[in-house]
């Protein structure tokens, strides 16, 4: 009998930096088969993954958008909750923008000086994504396009194939024509859509985003990342927004 590979987006947490609407910061755990993988990994990571019941060792790989706190902040946390209090021996993949490795450990000197040069009881694996170089992790095919979002290293845009679906994820950025690229034939598209106004840099705005729309061919697209007053909007909005807890099967 064919192995029918499910794949599955848990909404652990769709807020901004600043825990607009009670919202966790970003972190979506991706179902694919037997596999467990974390895109992005905001401060409160640690805290959405105990309160949803999930055991952190069963992740297999951490994928990261960009280099902001409220992406990866929760790295420290997440490795030294593995190291002291988890079971893992097995490998934990961390794939991020280039430099991921060196502010993972900058972020562990800051928070918990001394960790970062601490070996881990677990071998941490840190692979570096390249725009227009797929890369595999478990049964996921991940390409990476470069999106408009300072952060000290390039910001990503992911697309992420498994068991013949796509999930597109724009990471944070304002409209940029690599989103079309990005959202192409997509069974899912989470897009960040951050601000309602035109007028704030570096975020989607929902005016934008509408202009746009038509542009982006992906079967479903819903927006995350949202600011107190996108949420405040809510009702009125024409796209679909996520909340913390949803589950999504593509
Ligand atoms: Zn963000
Ligand atoms: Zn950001």
């Amino acid at each position: 009998m064919n192995r029918k590979a499910a794949f599955r987006v848990r909404v652990l947490g769709c807020g901004d930096a600043f825990a607009s609407g009670g919202r966790f910061q970003t972190a979506f755990l991706l179902e694919i088969g037997e596999g467990r993988l974390l895109v992005d990994c905001g401060a409160t990571t640690l805290v959405a993954l105990q309160r949803a019941g999930i055991d952190p060792s069963t992740i297999d790989a951490v994928l990261i958008s960009h280099l902001h706190g409220d992406h990866v902040g929760g790295l420290p946390f997440l490795l030294l909750d593995q190291h002291f209090r988890g079971e893992r021996r097995r490998p934990l993949a961390l794939i991020g923008p280039p430099g991921i490795g060196e502010r993972q450990r900058d972020l562990m000197r800051v928070c918990f000086p001394g960790s970062e040069a601490m070996a881990l009881r677990f071998p941490l694996e840190t692979e570096e994504l390249a725009p227009g170089k797929p890369h595999r992790s478990g049964e996921a095919e991940i390409a990476a396009i470069e999106v408009d979002h300072p952060s000290g290293a390039p910001s990503l845009g992911l697309r992420i194939r498994a068991d013949g679906r796509i999930l597109a994820y724009s990471g944070d950025t304002q409209w940029t024509d690599s989103l079309v690229e990005l959202a192409d034939g997509a069974d899912l598209f989470i897009c960040e859509c951050y601000a309602y106004e035109p007028g704030v840099s570096n975020h989607m705005n929902y005016r934008a985003l509408l202009e746009k729309r038509s542009r982006l061919r992906a079967k479903r697209i819903v927006l995350t990342h949202l600011s107190s007053d996108m949420l405040a909007r809510r009702e009125s909005l024409e796209i679909e927004v996520l909340d913390d807890g949803m589950v999504i099967n593509l």
